[in-house]
């Protein structure tokens, strides 16, 4: 949420946290601890709706998983992304997700 009584300060404040040791999560299917940044992030908004959080910033309760294939399957099958979010996770929600490692798949 940008200040705009004090640009300056707001500036200061995001280089600060940007420069802050990463902060680690764990994925929900392998349990395997890693940065933040190279897990992709699912939440579950404030209206219940499950989506694939691609800039790690929407509100909501989140949980995290791996790019392994794997773990998708594994999240999936086994409910654990559902337990971890705490809800059904919606058809259209693992449509997306499904659609996200196959894309990884092809962008590397
Ligand atoms: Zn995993």
């Amino acid at each position: 949420m940008p200040c705009l009584a004090c640009p300056r300060l707001h500036l200061h404040i995001r280089k600060m946290t940007s420069q802050r040791k990463t902060s680690i999560r764990t994925c929900v299917a392998c349990r395997t601890a890693s940065d933040k940044n190279t897990l992709t992030r699912i939440v579950r908004t404030s209206d219940g709706e499950v989506r694939v959080d691609s800039t790690g910033r929407l509100p909501g309760r989140g949980a995290y998983r791996c790019g392994a294939k794997e773990c998708l399957a594994s999240a999936i099958k086994h409910n654990k992304l559902g337990r971890a979010l705490r809800c059904e996770i919606p058809g259209p929600a693992i449509a997306d997700l499904e659609s996200l490692v196959v894309k990884n798949d092809d962008g590397k």
